[in-house]
C-alpha cells in the first residue's frame, strides 16, 4: 500500500520540480524578449519625452485656462512657438548628453530667436524663464538629461536639430510639438522622437499629453489622461501612463500593446485628423463608402485626432485604420511627423505605407517623398490601398 503513496509523492516533486524550471524559463524568456540594444536610447529618449511632456502639458493647460477667462487672444501662437523651442532645446540638450555623435533631425531652428527684435527677445526670456521652471519640476532626470542654464545654450541646442537626414548612419528626428492647432486648443498634441539607421526607424517614443486612456469615439473618451508610447525594432511597442512617475520605466512594466485585426466594415473604427488643410475629409469618406461603410454609421466610426496620438491610439488596438490622404500635389510630409508613429505601427502588427502602399522611406532627407500616408491592421491593410487607389483614380 506504501508503494502508490511513494510513486505519487515522487511524481509531485518531479512536476513542482518541472512547473519551476518552466517558470523560470518563461520568466528568462519575457527578460529576453525586453533585452535589446537600444536599452540607453530607450531610456534617455524617454525621460526627455517624459520632461517635454511636462513642459508642454503646462503650457497647454494654461492656454485653455486663459481663454477660458477671455485673457487669451484668438490667434496668440506665442505659448506653442514658446513650447516648441523650449521642447525642442531641451531634447536635443539630452541625445547630446548621451550621444555626442548623434545628428538630430529637429523641426525648428533658433534664426527668427536671434535677430535682436523686441519680440525675439521677450521670446527668447520666456524659453529659459519656462526650461528653468521645467528642470526644477522634474530635477531627478537631470543626471541623466542635463540643464540647460543660459540663452547661448539654448540657441545651440534648438540648433542641433539642422541636420539634413539621409540614408546613411545615425540620426534622430524630432517633432517637439505635433499637432500644434490641438495644443492650442486644449485637445490631442504629442512630443516624437525616433531614431533612424541607414534610413530606417530603429526607436520611436511618443508623448501624448493630453490622450485619456479611453477612445471609443469622438464624444466618448475617459480615463486618466497622458500616455507613453514606445517602440523598438524586434521587440515591440509598448504603453505606460505618462505621469505616473518621474522615472524610466522599463519595458517589462510596461503593458505590450497590438493592433486588432479587424476586418468588418460594420466595426471597422478611422482615425483622422481634425484640421481639412493637413488630409482631405472628402476623400477619405469616399474611402470608407468604397470599404462598405454604412452612410448611418460611419461618422460614429470615425475618431477626429490632432498629431501622432492617431498612430498610438491604433497600435493600442482602440481603432484599425489611419487614413492621411493628401490635400495638395505639392505638399511633402516631413519626416519628424511620422517616424515615431511608423515603428509603433510595425511593432504592434500593423502596416503603413503611402497612398500607393509602398512603404515610407526614412532616408529621404528632412521629407518623405511619398504622398499621403495609410496605416492599418494586417488583414485589413490591401483592401484599404485598393479602395484608395479606386477613389483616387476615378478623382484623376
Ligand atoms: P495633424 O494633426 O494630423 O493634422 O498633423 C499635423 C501636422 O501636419 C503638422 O505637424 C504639420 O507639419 C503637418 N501639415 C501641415 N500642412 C500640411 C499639409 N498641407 N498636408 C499634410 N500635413 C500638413
Ligand atoms: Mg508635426
Amino acid at each position: 500500500m506504501a508503494r502508490p503513496k511513494f510513486i505519487f509523492l515522487l511524481l509531485s516533486v518531479v512536476a513542482a520540480v518541472w512547473l519551476s524550471k518552466f517558470f523560470k524559463i518563461a520568466q528568462s524568456l519575457k527578460m529576453v524578449a525586453v533585452d535589446h540594444l537600444y536599452a540607453k536610447e530607450l531610456k534617455i529618449a524617454s525621460l526627455a519625452v517624459k520632461r517635454a511632456s511636462v513642459l508642454t502639458k503646462g503650457l497647454s493647460d494654461s492656454i485653455v485656462e486663459l481663454s477660458k477667462s477671455g485673457t487669451q487672444i484668438k490667434n496668440d501662437k506665442s505659448p506653442v512657438t514658446v513650447g516648441d523651442y523650449a521642447s525642442q532645446a531641451l531634447i536635443n540638450k539630452a541625445i547630446k548628453l548621451s550621444f555626442p555623435d548623434d545628428n538630430i533631425v529637429g523641426e525648428e531652428d533658433s534664426l527668427s530667436l536671434k535677430d535682436g527684435s523686441e519680440e525675439a527677445n521677450a521670446l527668447s526670456k520666456r524659453i529659459l524663464d519656462l526650461l528653468s521652471e521645467t528642470q526644477q519640476k522634474t530635477g531627478k532626470s537631470s543626471e541623466d538629461l542635463g540643464e540647460l542654464k543660459d540663452l547661448k545654450e539654448v540657441y545651440e541646442s534648438i540648433d542641433f536639430g539642422n541636420y539634413e537626414g539621409g540614408s546613411k548612419g545615425r540620426f534622430w528626428a524630432l517633432d517637439p510639438i505635433d499637432g500644434t492647432k490641438g495644443f492650442l486648443r486644449g485637445d490631442q498634441f504629442a512630443v516624437c522622437l525616433a531614431l533612424i539607421e541607414d534610413g530606417k526607424v530603429v526607436l520611436g517614443v511618443i508623448g501624448c499629453p493630453n490622450l485619456p486612456e479611453h477612445i471609443v469615439l469622438n464624444d466618448k473618451q475617459s480615463g486618466t489622461k497622458g500616455g507613453l508610447f514606445s517602440a523598438v525594432k524586434g521587440v515591440g511597442s509598448f504603453y505606460t501612463p505618462l505621469f505616473e512617475t518621474d522615472e524610466f520605466v522599463p519595458l517589462k512594466d510596461q503593458e505590450k500593446i497590438k493592433m486588432t485585426s479587424e476586418t468588418s466594415s460594420a466595426t471597422l473604427k478611422v482615425v483622422e485628423g481634425v484640421e481639412k488643410g493637413h488630409s482631405s475629409h472628402s476623400t477619405q469618406s469616399q474611402i470608407k463608402l468604397k470599404l462598405g461603410f454604412s452612410e448611418d454609421t460611419v461618422a460614429q466610426q470615425t475618431i477626429n485626432l490632432d498629431s501622432q496620438v492617431k498612430y498610438c491610439v491604433l497600435a493600442k488596438g482602440q481603432a484599425d485604420i489611419y487614413l492621411r490622404l493628401p490635400v495638395s500635389d505639392t505638399y511633402r510630409e516631413k519626416i519628424w511627423d511620422h517616424a515615431a508613429g511608423y515603428i509603433l505601427i510595425y511593432e504592434s502588427g500593423g502596416q503603413v505605407g503611402d497612398i500607393g502602399g509602398q512603404a515610407l522611406d526614412f532616408g529621404k532627407g528632412r521629407q518623405l517623398d511619398s504622398k499621403g500616408v495609410i496605416a492599418a491592421n494586417k488583414a485589413i491593410f490591401p483592401k484599404v490601398i485598393e479602395a484608395v487607389k479606386d477613389v483616387l483614380s476615378q478623382d484623376a
